[in-house]
């Protein structure tokens, strides 16, 4: 069955489980998956390696003419491979020192206003599932659906360290990661472009007592009932 064009904005602080949600509903409604933190990510790596202050407004103008992000899609695996100038970064992202560093940067228009153009662009022809801070206050205030994942501080940071456990990550301690996620959700929702805020229209979801399954079948059922 062919299914019309949708746009399906999801937000909420770090680790609210907005990204797996995301994947396995695009999966779900046969569309991308577009992860808009990688793109910050992919700024931060580029100004960090090439040691560009991106308060310096001349500085940060030449390097966003010089920045070249692809985020690539992949509908086989629901997975963003993020090509910064040509380099696969899809890893070198992911490094502790660009998570805190991405917010920092993402408070800034010009780069913020980079971003968005790219994100639009994405979804003028194809139907996305979008995951990031401003998806439905500002890259899609027309989304068809708006969805604000929450979690509380505890539950969150309990998350990020089982991951970094699974993944081999574990130098940090529970308190460590909990103290970022802090400074992240205060940089996020405090800066004055963009801040990362429940648009009015958006269901919120408190994922704290919900399963990653039980995320998605929630967010599904929603869609269902009134789109498909
Ligand atoms: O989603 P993720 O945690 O990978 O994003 C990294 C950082 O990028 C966030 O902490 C946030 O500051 C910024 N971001 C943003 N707007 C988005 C997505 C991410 O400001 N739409």
């Amino acid at each position: 069955m062919e299914m019309k064009k949708i746009i399906v904005a999801i937000d909420g602080p770090a680790s609210s489980g907005k990204s797996t949600t995301a994947k396995q509903l695009a999966k779900k409604l046969n569309c991308i998956y577009v992860d808009s933190g990688a793109m910050y990510r992919a700024v931060a790596l580029y100004l960090l390696q090439n040691k560009i202050d991106f308060t310096e407004k001349k500085l940060l103008r030449k390097a966003m003419s010089e920045i070249n992000i692809e985020i690539i899609p992949s509908k086989l695996k629901y997975e963003n491979t993020i090509i910064l100038n040509g380099e696969d970064v899809t890893k070198k992202i992911r490094e502790p020192e660009i998570t805190n560093y991405s917010s920092t940067i993402a408070t800034n228009g010009l780069i913020r206003k980079r971003m968005v153009e790219l994100q639009r662009k994405m979804a003028e022809i194809q139907s996305i599932v979008m995951d990031g801070r401003d998806i439905g206050t500002v890259v899609f205030p027309n989304a068809d659906f708006k969805f604000f994942l929450i979690a509380s501080i505890e539950e969150r940071s309990k998350r990020r360290w089982l991951e970094n456990q699974n993944k081999g990550l574990s130098s940090k301690t529970f308190d460590e990661i909990k103290e970022e996620l802090a400074f992240r959700d205060k940089t996020d929702s405090t800066r004055e472009i963009s801040p990362l805020k429940k648009a009015v229209d958006a269901i919120e979801i408190d994922t704290t007592n919900l399963n990653i399954q039980q995320q998605v079948e929630k967010i599904y059922g929603i869609i269902n009932e009134i789109f498909l």
